[in-house]
């Protein structure tokens, strides 16, 4: 049966989402407060990466993030506040940070990453989308030996759960990316992770969307619910009541706000990061992570993205002069012959991403209000994960088998 629905986000989410809702035959719109330019969904590092299957909430993180809170240029910052959100959220991560949870929540990264890498390049081929999409893997560099034994222990995790990965050494990273000085003494190679150049897929898929008869509101704020009984009955924007059968609610970190109207709550943070683009050749070939500052890298078309850090904190849109310095400092470390100069620096964008209390998405439907679909949270992996999360949001509005086990995703799950 063919619905109504609107979606409240139009980032990588929302739109994906809208891709498959409409394949599926209903009729879509999606609202959103900003130009629909900037965000995450456009500033991030571009991987797809199911290489990443280890949740952020692992141990020894919250011991780490104390000890980087008074390093104001640190990868990660989790800003102490008296919030009783945060509080709980904070206590939630903390009881999820074990050995157990990591392997528990493997399938859930793995199979939802898997499935979106398929669905990206479906996407691409039915469509014949231009957008850049490259399958070349993902290195990983360390400059110490104590982060030698951590990518170890990584890379076993990964071919125990059937992914290509290896270790290797100085001379293999010189093979492999031959034309840029690297100043690394080894790392791993994942090859089954692709990079893509997130703006190039925004703009295809917006206007597809839109030749398709979506219909999308920009600096449009969704703020305000009518309810009915167990339903939401309509929004308000546009200067009137907007009524549809289903709501997808795909607002990345603001979700948990949209979920407080409807008395849904929703352990959710905001993590704050950079991205800075250097447009002059960098010769490199290769994505890749900068272990020891957690920096990613990676050759979109046209520019070469660095990217970093995760600020836990309050939503703001205050841009941290000192950690993007560190985020370009780090990788001018790696790659010796690399300049980032003030300019550049000084264009650095910011982006936030949906950070869950667990380091698993929250996809699904909630027991409160029968006709949402809760869509966000998937912390440093939402590009990753995005075309797969946007089929699962179209399988349950459209009542079908899921594609894959949802259960990791359950709203209501309980920490
Ligand atoms: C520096 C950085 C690097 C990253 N690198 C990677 C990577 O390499 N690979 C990867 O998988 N992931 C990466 N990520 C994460 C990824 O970018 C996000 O997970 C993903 O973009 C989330 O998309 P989204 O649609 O959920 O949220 P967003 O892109 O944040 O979109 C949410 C939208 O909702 C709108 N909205 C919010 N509230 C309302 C409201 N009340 N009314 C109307 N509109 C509203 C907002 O304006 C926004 O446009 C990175 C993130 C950052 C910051």
């Amino acid at each position: 049966m063919s619905k109504n629905i609107a979606i409240i986000g139009g980032g990588v989410i929302g739109l994906c989402s809208a891709y498959y809702l409409i394949k599926d035959g209903h009729k879509v719109t999606i609202v959103d407060k900003s130009s629909l330019e900037s965000g995450a969904s456009y500033i991030n590092a571009g991987y797809l990466c199911p290489g990443h299957i280890t949740p952020l909430a692992a141990p020894g993180i919250i011991r780490q993030g104390i000890r980087w809170m008074f390093n104001s240029s640190s990868p990660l910052y989790i800003e102490p506040r008296i919030n009783i959100e945060f509080f709980k959220w904070i206590y939630a991560f903390n009881k999820s940070c074990t050995n157990r949870h990591v392997i528990n929540s493997i399938p859930g990264i793995l199979n939802l990453s898997l499935l979106s890498q398929d669905l990206l390049q479906q996407i691409k081929d039915e469509n014949n989308f231009k957008f850049h999409y490259k399958k070349k893997g993902l290195l990983m560099l360390c400059k110490t030996e104590n982060s030698m034994l951590h990518e170890e222990h990584a890379v076993k995790l990964a071919i125990e759960n059937g992914l290509e990965a290896k270790l290797i050494n100085k001379a293999e990273i010189k093979k492999l990316e031959p034309n840029v000085e690297i100043d690394s003494i080894g790392g791993a190679y994942y090859k089954c992770d692709h990079h893509s150049t997130p703006g190039e897929f925004m703009s295809v898929l917006k206007e597809f969307l839109l030749s398709k008869g979506v219909r999308i509101f920009k600096h449009t704020l969704v703020d305000n619910f009518v309810l009915e009984g167990k339903k939401i009955k309509g929004i308000f924007f546009d200067g009137k009541l907007m009524k549809f059968d289903e709501y997808v609610f795909a607002a990345g970190p603001w979700t948990n706000y949209l979920c407080n109207k409807i008395g849904i709550k929703l352990l959710l943070q905001s993590g704050k990061g950079y991205s800075m683009d250097v447009h002059e050749e960098t010769k490199i070939n290769l994505p890749a992570i900068l272990v020891e500052p957690k920096c990613a890298v990676t050759p979109m078309n046209g520019f070469t993205r660095f990217s970093g850090t995760i600020e836990i904190a309050s939503i703001n849109n205050n841009i941290r002069r000192n950690r993007v310095d560190a985020i370009a400092n780090s990788a001018c470390s790696y790659y010796p012959n690399l300049k980032i100069d003030e300019d550049i620096r000084s264009k650095a964008a910011f982006g936030l991403r949906a950070i869950s209390a667990d380091g698993l998405p929250y996809i699904g439907r909630s027991s409160k209000i029968s006709n949402i679909v809760i869509a966000t949270g998937h912390n440093m992996t939402g590009w990753s994960m995005s075309t797969g999360t946007g089929k699962l949001v179209s399988d349950f509005v459209s009542e079908k088998p899921p594609s894959i086990d949802t259960s990791f995703y359950n709203p209501e799950r309980k920490f």
